[in-house]
Formats: C-alpha cells, structure tokens, sequence
C-alpha cells in the first residue's frame, strides 16, 4: 500500500489566506505588518529562497523590504543596520539570511536582532524560551513540520520520534518542539551508531540531514510518518530530499513530498510569525 502525501502546498496556501485575512484585520486598525530582510553575498539558494519570502509577504499583506549587501560586506554594517531596523517601528520582523559570508560571526549577527522582531526564532532568548516549555517565536521549518503532522490528525503525544539532524535551525528546535507536544524522542546525527536500528522504531521519522536519498526503505517502520525536511540539489539541476521517496512510500503510512512537502510550510510559518510579531 503506498503512503499517504502530506500536502506541505495545499496546507501553506490555506495558512497564507489565514494570514491574509488577519493583516486585512490589522490593516483597519492602521497597522501594516513589516518584514526586513537581510542578505549578504551571492548565494544562488539564498536568493531564491528570499525572492520566495518576499512574493509570500506580498500575496498577503505584508510589507518587506530587503536589504542587500555584496560578500565583502563588513560585520559591523550588518550589526549598523540591525540596530537601525531593531529601532524601526514600521519594521515587526527581522530575517537575517543564513549563510553569511565567511568574515561575518553569524551567532554575533543573530544575536544583535530584537528577540521581539526575530521572526526566524533563531535569537538565543527564542531558542532558550522554546527549552524551557514556553515557546514565543519559534524557528519557521519545525513549526511548519509540526504543523503538518497535527493537521493530519496523527498522533504524537506518546508516539516515539527520531530526528535525523541536529542543527540549531531544524533538528534541535524540532525535537524539542515534538518533546513539548510528549513525544519520545531520539536526535541521530552524523556520529550515531547503528542508526537503521534508532529509525526503525520511529512512529514519527523526520530527516533533516542534507544528504540525497539517506534515508531508505529499510530504515523506516511500517506505516510510519516520514518528515522530509531535506533540499539537495542532485548534478541533473533537480530537487531531491533526504527521503528516498519512491521506495519509502511503500513502507510508510505517511510522507512528505520534496518539493512540495516541509519547504512551503516554512514561508507559511514565517508569515505567520511576522503576524504574531506586528500584532503583539
Ligand atoms: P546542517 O546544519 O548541515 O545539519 C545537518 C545535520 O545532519 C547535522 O546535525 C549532521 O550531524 C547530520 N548528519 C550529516 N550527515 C549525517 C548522516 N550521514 N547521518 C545522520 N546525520 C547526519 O543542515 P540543516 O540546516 O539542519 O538542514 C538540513 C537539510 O534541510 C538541508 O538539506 C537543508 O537544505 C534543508 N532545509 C530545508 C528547509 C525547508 O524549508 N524545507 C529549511 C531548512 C533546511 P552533525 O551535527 O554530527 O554534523
């Protein structure tokens, strides 16, 4: 039997006209949500990924403005123009892209944002608070992956996960976000041992690694939720996750798409999190 799709598309797109409709809200009360983001250098994903943002605010409502700067860009111009957005009352959200150019201390840059403004929820307040069990911004993929779980009605609390991938920006913020909602949880990484044997016993299995087709069909526990948070580009110029797809769908009783999956839910989150930041 093939699993069924997690439609990451169809769900973002309804989260975007929610989202519409609150700015519209805000918009009769003489508020304008602002989203600033910050680019620096010329990573060809990066700009994608930021082109995308800003088509999302502008579907919506929401007013952004980017902020562009060439590689060579010094670290203290990008905390200048932090400061200045922070001050900023028509600015409610602030994004700076990750990566940054190699001269530039990115947890410094992360650091310098507002944690009332920092919608990617990657500020060490954000992060800590989302620790402690009282989440406020919280990191944009992992809301989108939860949410896409939650909205399919399948059950977590008491349910084993395992998180492949231990980043600041996705797995870490992701196993705790699913430990808040009473999952067992387990975060393999590159140093795990045996880790077919830790995926295996996933209710929920979400990969979030980088790494073309790492997880198989061996890997994965019949009728299991499989979370592909992976975008790897292969040498045909084509999208891939970290999932291989085609033989997991015949194992796994859920599964996400790539593209299609994780990837418009975290622009959905995003929106969503610039709401909540104009709005409180
Ligand atoms: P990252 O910072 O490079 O982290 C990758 C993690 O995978 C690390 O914790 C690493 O372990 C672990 N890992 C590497 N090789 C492994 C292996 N063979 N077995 C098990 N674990 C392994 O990446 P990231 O920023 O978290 O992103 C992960 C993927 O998600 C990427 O493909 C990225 O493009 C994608 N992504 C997608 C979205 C979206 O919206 N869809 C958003 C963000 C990221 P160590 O810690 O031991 O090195």
């Amino acid at each position: 039997m093939s699993a069924r799709i997690l439609d990451g598309k169809a769900l973002a797109a309804s989260v975007r006209a929610s989202v519409k409709q609150a700015v519209a809200g805000l918009a009769e009360r003489g508020l304008r949500p602002g989203l600033a983001v910050v680019l620096a250098g010329s990573n060809p994903a990066s700009r994608v990924y930021v082109r995308n943002k800003a088509r999302a605010c502008e579907e919506t409502g929401v007013r952004s403005v980017v902020h562009e700067y060439d590689s060579s860009v010094k670290q203290d111009d990008l905390l200048h123009r932090i400061a200045e957005l922070n001050a900023d009352p028509a600015v409610h959200g602030i994004l700076v892209q990750l990566p940054l150019p190699p001269q530039i201390d990115s947890a410094r840059v992360l650091l310098a944002v507002s944690p009332e403004k920092d919608v990617d929820g990657f500020h060490p307040l954000n992060l800590g608070a989302l620790l402690a069990g009282t989440p406020r911004l919280v990191p944009c993929t992992p809301a989108g992956v939860v949410r896409l779980i939650e909205h399919a009605g399948i059950a977590v609390a008491g349910r084993k996960a395992v998180v492949i991938g231990r980043s600041n920006i996705v797995g870490k913020p992701l196993a705790l976000l699913l430990l808040q909602k009473d999952a067992t949880v387990t975060i393999s990484h590159s140093r795990s041992v045996d880790i077919d044997s830790v995926t295996r016993q996933a209710d929920i299995l979400i990969a979030a690694v980088g790494r073309a087709k790492l997880v198989s069909a061996g890997m994965v526990k019949p009728g299991a939720c499989v979370i592909d948070v992976g975008m790897n580009r292969l040498p045909d110029g084509s999208l891939a996750g970290d999932v291989d797809f085609d033989a997991v769908k015949n194992v796994a009783g859920w599964i996400t798409p790539v593209p299609g999956g994780v990837g418009p839910m975290t622009i959905a989150m995003l929106l969503e999190n610039c709401l909540k930041a104009a709005s409180s």
